[in-house]
């Protein structure tokens, strides 16, 4: 698929692709097994009441757009209202349905979605914000501040202790045996290396060296830009934060705990671990 992002549509009578939220359920289609997006000339055509779209740009020539479906008495989420064939469920859900390039998409129209409804005000003076003719901002009505969608920075890294990789049971997933490799969040001022080396010194005591970029990964939930590394091993003993991470010890590609699923690029960095180490 193309994706031709855009922020103005010329043409509007076409039927666009609608991905319509509410808060991070996706309204789908069912069509027997197969799962796609709406084809509508607009909302109203199932008899729903949303916010203003957002246009996003231009999937194989067809238009797309996004809005949040109004939550009242007489246009509720409980899906009774939606006809036969359409349905809600969360977007995470969805992931193994609709696909790598229509889950991106619908990731990038959740993003825009929430941000255009949660940034109506300007944080410094409290004037209304308007989108920006120009590009994909919104400019404050009042002090004439611009302000651009919020992607939050996050690290992955895979690091490796010659034939064995680092990985670690999360804390947040309380109950759950996955492990995975480590990752945080890019503090300001840091350098992607920075954010590496201090993530893995603080959740497990390990110092590192070799950093490289590998591959990168938009992740919605809410907003993040997973940036993927390899790492090798320089010094220290294994220590759990304890409050991160629970455990963390280092397998070979032979003997490795329960692992993410496929499409995060968590598991695309243990694959490429475990074809070079096997
Ligand atoms: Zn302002």
């Amino acid at each position: 698929m193309k994706f031709v992002s855009g922020i103005s549509c010329s043409d509007r009578n076409d039927r666009g692709l609608w991905f319509i939220f509410s808060r991070n359920k996706m309204l789908y289609k069912k069509d027997g097994d197969k799962v796609t997006v709406p084809r509508l000339l607009s909302p109203s055509e199932l008899g729903l009441i949303t916010t203003p779209p957002v246009y996003l740009g231009q999937a194989d020539g067809v238009n797309c757009w996004t809005a949040e479906f109004i939550d009242t008495e007489d246009n509720t989420a409980d899906c009774s209202i939606f006809p036969e064939n359409t349905d809600l469920k969360n977007l995470r859900e969805l992931y193994p349905l609709l696909g790598d390039e229509v889950f991106s998409l619908a990731g990038r129209a959740l993003q825009l979605n929430n941000w255009n409804n949660s940034w109506q005000f300007c944080p410094s003076c409290g004037g209304p914000l308007d989108n920006s003719s120009e590009e994909r901002a919104k400019i404050c009505g009042k002090c004439l501040k611009p302000y651009y969608p919020v992607i939050s920075p996050a690290i992955i890294v895979a690091v490796t202790k010659g034939d064995r990789i680092l990985l670690a049971r999360n804390l947040r997933h309380a109950g759950f045996k996955r492990f995975s490799i480590l990752a945080g969040f890019v503090e300001p001022g840091e350098s992607l290396e920075e954010t590496v080396a201090r993530e893995v010194d603080e959740e497990v005591n390990i110092k590192v060296k070799n950093i490289r970029y590998y591959a990168s990964q938009s992740w919605p939930f809410p907003h993040s830009l997973m940036l993927g590394f390899t790492a090798e091993y320089d010094s220290g003993e294994i220590k759990a934060d304890g409050i991160e991470i629970g455990e963390a010890d280092w397998f070979s590609a032979d003997n490795l705990p329960e692992i993410p699923p496929h499409g995060s690029i968590s598991r695309i960095l243990i694959d490429n671990f475990v074809k070079n180490n096997s």
